[in-house]
């Protein structure tokens, strides 16, 4: 799983587009407070992740800081053991941004492995026979709309293929 636009939209409190966000931020009940951010949970969240975690492993890779990823999954991972975490100081530089170099990964058979990004250009093939992209989700990214349903779409759809 991605974190940013997939799981939570955040933005920084300093943020001088703040004043412009169309809805109400503070006091949201999904909305919460990190030392930098408001970050708010994407719908659906806490259902997908109980259906998740019932039939696979799940983990988490972004492209975002250590401290910023794990101040978000400490409040929001709360019912969930994570198979892992990997944050920007495990992504490569490539051209202008980071990428994941997911098909580096080591000790999992890349069939059993969904990857559910909005952003699927970050998904590094440094090995690209090892990704199977049929496996590949690609996520409407979340801007903070309350009518999201993707993360339950998203549930069907790994249900659909679930064996
Ligand atoms: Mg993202």
């Amino acid at each position: 799983m991605d974190l940013d636009e997939t799981l939570v939209h955040s933005i920084r409190k300093d943020d001088p587009m703040l004043d412009m966000v169309p809805f109400n931020w503070i006091g949201h009940p999904d909305v919460m407070e990190t030392e930098h951010h408001w970050v708010k949970k994407r719908p659906w969240l806490d259902e997908f992740l109980d259906f998740a975690k019932g039939a696979y492993r799940i983990a988490v890779w972004t492209v975002a800081t250590e401290d910023y990823a794990m101040s978000i999954l400490d409040r929001i991972m709360d019912s969930v053991t994570l198979e892992f975490v990997k944050t920007r100081k495990d992504c490569m530089f490539r051209g202008s941004g980071y990428v994941k170099p997911v098909s580096s990964l080591e000790g999992y058979d890349f069939d059993d492995i969904y990857i559910v990004d909005d952003k699927p250009d970050v998904i590094d093939g440094v090995h690209p026979i090892n990704i199977n992209m049929a496996n590949l989700i690609v996520i409407k990214p979340f801007f903070g709309s309350d009518k999201d349903q993707e993360l339950k779409e998203t549930a069907r759809e790994l249900w659909s293929r679930y064996r």
